[in-house]
C-alpha cells in the first residue's frame, strides 16, 4: 500500500491510497485520481518529509569529549571548566552573599530602597520567573561544590 500526499490544481491537499506507484501513475493517467474538494483530476503528487524516512539515526554522532566541529585552537574542556570556575569565584568575590533573602533584597535595590551593588544568594525558578518579569536581571549561577566552602 501506498499513501502518497496530493495537490490538485487549486491547491487543495488531499491523501491518495494506491496499491503501488505503478498504480497512482496509471489511475492518475486516466483521469482517476481526482480532488475530494473540487474533483478536479489536474493532481499532482507532493513530496512529503514524513516519507523521507528522516531518523535521529542518521544525525552526525556527536561523542563526548570528543570535539571534531572544533575550531583549532578552541578551548579545551578542561579550560573551559577553569575559565568557568574562575568566573564563578569573580562573581563570588564581587558580590555579596545576601542567602535567602535574595529575592527580598534584589527588588528593594530595584526599587531604589537599598544601596546599588551586586547581590548573590538563593531563589527558586519561579521567583527567577517573577523578577524577570519585574524587569529586574538575574542570573542563575550553579556554584561548584568546591567553590563554596572557603568564602563561608
Ligand atoms: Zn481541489
Amino acid at each position: 500500500m501506498l499513501v502518497v500526499d496530493l495537490h490538485c490544481e487549486h491547491g487543495h491537499v488531499f491523501e491518495g491510497w494506491f496499491a503501488s506507484a505503478d498504480d497512482l501513475a496509471s489511475q492518475q493517467a486516466r483521469g482517476l485520481v481526482s480532488c475530494p474538494v473540487c474533483a478536479s483530476t489536474e493532481v499532482v503528487r507532493r513530496p512529503s518529509a514524513a516519507r523521507l524516512n528522516v531518523s535521529s539515526q542518521q544525525l552526525p554522532d556527536v561523542t563526548p569529549g570528543a570535539n571534531p566541529g572544533a575550531e583549532p585552537g578552541a578551548p579545551s574542556m578542561a579550560a573551559l571548566q577553569a575559565m568557568y570556575l574562575q568566573a564563578v569565584r569573580h562573581v563570588l568575590q564581587h558580590t555579596e552573599d545576601v542567602g535567602e533573602g535574595f529575592v527580598k533584597e534584589v527588588r528593594n535595590i530595584h526599587r531604589g530602597d537599598a544601596p546599588r551593588r551586586a547581590v548573590r544568594g538563593q531563589a527558586d525558578q519561579e521567583e527567577v520567573a517573577e523578577l524577570k518579569e519585574e524587569g529586574i536581571d538575574v542570573m542563575p549561577l550553579p556554584v561548584p561544590e568546591a567553590l563554596k566552602g572557603p568564602l563561608q
